[in-house]
């Protein structure tokens, strides 16, 4: 009897969980009514970007174009913030709580693609929106306006403040932007991303160390008189040797990863100057700062061993995500409000066009086309997939969740030319225009409760209790102007 009782309040509470979410109160309504009526104009505005496909710190016209359309909407906006002329701050609203929402638009080198089911590079561009950041910036952006809209006939208080963040794909704008100060003051931060799922991002990330180590030896005939000569080359590769011998004995869950940038132009000079770029993750910035250390110190060693110089070139430093228990729920109650993106038979075929190459060369098992439905919010945060992002620096400074919605086909990995496809195509749109819906409403219910920012406030203060936030970035380095 017992156990059928608990049967039936543990079915009973698993019902409740999943049953139909509350409805849309009159403030939601007008604001998914107005993301609505803005749709077409939105979808434009990621058309757009991605058209641009630029690169972090060069973002130039992507970042205007949104700076555009928070103007037009009558958001005071700061630009060039913190020394990057692509970030910028646009804010509307006075006072306390201030929300931020994070907005990224940089595009990936290499993956040049058409919004088409085929592997088809678009003409005049190498670039291409591979994790979907045109659609990522422009629903911040959407759903910012849709709080704005609202906010004179409802009377709300405090401040919406979104955040242009370049160069995400390194790294690097959320970073500079933590290390200037730029999200002190906020009571809350949300943030979204394209994904195959519809999911709170109920997670951490990995922290990472990026930099570049430039070797200098001495030119000389590498067959004449090679004695008169030191290989940078050599320093770059006696290094790469040391790390793959490193990698064996740090943390499973580190990371260690290089390209050789420069290894010299022709093979009868001895290279004066190399230059070899590493990534280097872990799980917690601790691990991540103590890899990277001992990197340098191979570094050292391998200039040492091929008689080269070695100096290096620091260009971020990037933390784990620190989730945020009451600030998920937010988000995840909002996000059953608004449900998965309602996908139609064209999406699903353009998807199963763009699974087949991944199926028949990769072993895809996904079943669906698409993922349509959202995901339950787990008990305690799910284990972290192996990517890294700078929302982390923020999620320092500030209780901070997210989510993601279905823009791509499901299973498809990230940074594909599949994802360029969907991204730029009505299954992107839809994810797009979901993610709106939910930011704008996780927006108002953070201005609107104060309970809830307590809450975040008092989660983020329990999981930062021992963590202190320190940077291998030289004090007053000022952020990269380029990337290569
Ligand atoms: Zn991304």
């Amino acid at each position: 009897m017992r156990w059928s009782l608990l049967a039936v309040c543990f079915l009973a509470a698993s019902f409740a969980r999943a049953a139909d979410p509350q409805p849309l109160t009159p403030i939601q309504k007008d604001m998914t009514a107005h993301l609505d009526k803005l749709r077409d104009e939105l979808v434009q505005v990621n058309q757009d970007i991605w058209n641009f496909s630029e690169l972090g710190l060069e973002e130039h016209r992507s970042a205007a174009r949104l700076v555009a359309v928070l103007k037009k909407a009558g958001f005071k906006v700061k630009e060039g913030v913190s020394g990057m002329p692509t970030a910028f701050v646009a804010e509307y609203g006075s006072g306390k709580p201030i929300i931020g929402i994070l907005a990224e638009y940089d595009a990936l080198p290499e993956l040049s693609q058409q919004a088409s089911g085929q592997k088809l590079p678009a003409t005049g561009r190498t670039t291409g929106h591979g994790c979907g950041h045109s659609a990522l910036g422009t629903a911040a952006v959407g759903g910012a306006i849709a709080v704005k809209e609202v906010y004179e006939k409802y009377k709300l208080k405090g401040t919406i403040r979104v955040y242009g963040t370049p160069a995400e794909e390194t790294l690097i704008g959320k970073v500079y932007m933590t290390l200037d100060g730029q999200f002190n003051d906020l009571d809350a931060c949300l943030h979204w991303h394209p994904g195959t799922r519809n999911r709170v991002w109920y997670s951490s990330s990995k922290a990472l160390i990026s930099a570049k180590f430039n070797f200098t030896g001495l030119a000389a005939h590498a067959s004449g008189s090679p004695e008169k000569g030191r290989s940078a080359l050599d320093g770059v590769e006696l290094m790469n040797i040391g790390a793959n011998y490193m990698r064996e004995h740090i943390k499973e869950d580190s990371r260690v990863h290089y390209v050789t940038t420069n290894g010299g132009q022709q093979p009868n000079v001895v290279p004066a100057s190399a230059q070899v770029w590493y990534y280097v993750r872990a799980n917690t910035h601790e691990d991540c700062a103590k890899n990277f250390d001992w990197l340098t110190e191979i570094a050292e060693g391998a200039a040492k061993m091929s008689r080269t110089k070695v100096t290096m070139q620091l260009d971020t430093d990037c933390h784990e995500i620190i989730p945020n228990t009451p600030i998920s729920k937010v988000i995840y109650r909002n996000m059953q409000k608004v449900g998965a993106p309602k996908f139609d038979e064209a999406d699903a075929k353009l998807a199963l066009q763009l699974q087949e190459p991944l199926r028949t060369g990769f072993g895809l098992k996904e079943a669906k086309p698409l993922n349509d439905t959202v995901e339950e919010l787990p008990e305690k945060p799910y284990t972290a997939d192996s990517g890294s992002t700078d929302v982390g620096d923020v999620s320092w400074y500030v209780p901070t969740s997210g989510f993601g919605t279905a823009c791509f086909a499901a299973g498809s990995p990230g940074h594909s030319w599949q994802n360029v496809a969907a991204i730029g195509s009505p299954i992107g749109h839809k994810g797009m225009m979901a993610a709106a819906k939910v930011i704008a409403l996780s927006t108002v219910d953070l201005l609107q409760d104060a309970q809830v920012l307590k809450e975040a406030k008092a989660d983020f203060d329990t999981r930062m209790k021992g963590r202190k936030y320190t940077t291998k970035i030289p004090q007053g380095q000022k952020s990269p102007k380029s990337i290569r």
